[in-house]
């Protein structure tokens, strides 16, 4: 009997390639949970992901109701969940105006944090029944998240404030965390500091009472994936060549989906409440080791108030 790992995200990109590689390892069935089925299992095809070894889920993150719909649907499987890697993601920084979800909050946080707080919430039930010897709950964050890291310098710096807009309930005229003004870079970059706390705070909620491993990872610069399809041409094209040949954090999407296999698998990641990294430069044979993430995503109060609020958001609290 093969474990079960639901990954979000995976019509492209990192999300992809760690189904296959999680797919490869014969032991592992993938449950894809995607918003667009076809594109996902145009993709799954396309990447060579031998068709018995996943299966596709509706989910939409942007929508709350979609969550709750896709766990219902999960639990119909009679699958026993073993992982759950919240990978799925936006990037749109070129957006003048704010965009708003069907809940009415600004469509990457909404996308990027909110749903999977949802999700694993909910999941972490599904997860505690597994008869795995330690199940594993890893969700994707970024070197951006944090400015005192090379790659996380370039302004805007994330900053959730004292989360005013969350406070204020995060809807129209609130478009940031913070309560201030848009801004559709520090809104993605924010997102990541929320899915970094969620984990540090997974962790230290429920990791003695579940054993439930959780972790997240930076799985380098994954330069050609369609995450920077929002923004300029030209900047889509120059980006992989400035990481190959410049800073030297280009990593390739087989790469990085194999490095989230790894974290979701091997025994080398089995510590809780770890963030991982390969570091900002690609060497050959390079070794994974735990990052330090920012000071704000390594502030506990923030952490704590992040999930209070969050779980009013969603309707948790
Ligand atoms: P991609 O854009 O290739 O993949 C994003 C995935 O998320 C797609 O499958 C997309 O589906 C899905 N998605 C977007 N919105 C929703 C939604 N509302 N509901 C369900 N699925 C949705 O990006 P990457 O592979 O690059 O990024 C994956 C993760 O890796 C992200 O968390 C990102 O922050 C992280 N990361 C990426 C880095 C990089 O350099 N690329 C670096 C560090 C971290 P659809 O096809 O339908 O849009």
């Amino acid at each position: 009997e093969k474990s079960t790992v639901v990954i979000t995200g995976t019509s492209s990109g990192v999300g992809l390639y760690a189904a296959k590689a999680l797919a490869a390892t014969g032991k592992w069935h993938v449950v894809m949970a995607c918003r667009n089925l076809e594109k996902t299992q145009q993709a799954a095809q396309t990447a060579g992901i031998p068709q018995d070894s996943y299966s596709i889920i509706h989910l939409d993150l942007a929508s709350l109701d979609s969550v709750r719909k896709f766990v219902q649907d999960f639990r119909a499987t009679g699958k026993s969940l073993d992982a759950l890697v919240c990978n799925a993601a936006i990037y749109m920084p070129l957006l003048k105006e704010p965009l708003y979800s069907p809940d009415g909050y600004e469509l990457s946080v909404a996308t990027n944090h909110l749903g999977h707080f949802l999700l694993c919430n909910l999941m972490l039930e599904d997860l505690q029944k597994s008869s795995a010897a330690e199940p594993r709950l890893v969700i994707l964050g970024t070197v951006t998240h944090n400015p005192n890291e090379l790659g996380g310098k370039i302004p805007p710096r994330p900053d959730l404030g004292d989360l005013k807009g969350f406070e204020a309930g995060f809807k129209a005229p609130q478009t940031m965390i913070d309560g201030k003004k848009f801004e559709p870079v520090k809104a993605y970059k924010d997102s990541k500091v929320c899915n970094v706390l969620t984990m540090r705070e997974l962790h230290r909620r429920y990791h003695e009472s579940t054993g439930i491993t959780f972790s997240s990872l930076y799985p380098g610069c994954v330069a050609t994936t369609p995450l920077f399809r929002n923004h300029y041409p030209l900047f889509q094209k120059l980006f992989p060549l400035f990481q190959k040949y410049i800073t030297g954090g280009f990593v390739s999407e087989e790469l990085a989906g194999k490095r989230v296999a790894d974290v979701v698998t091997d025994p080398a990641y089995s510590e809780s409440g770890m963030y991982w990294s390969w570091g900002n430069r690609q060497k050959k044979e390079g070794k994974s080791f735990v990052q330090k993430v920012s000071n704000e995503a390594s502030d506990d109060a923030k952490a704590e108030k992040m999930w209070e609020l969050s779980a009013k958001l969603v309707g948790l609290a």
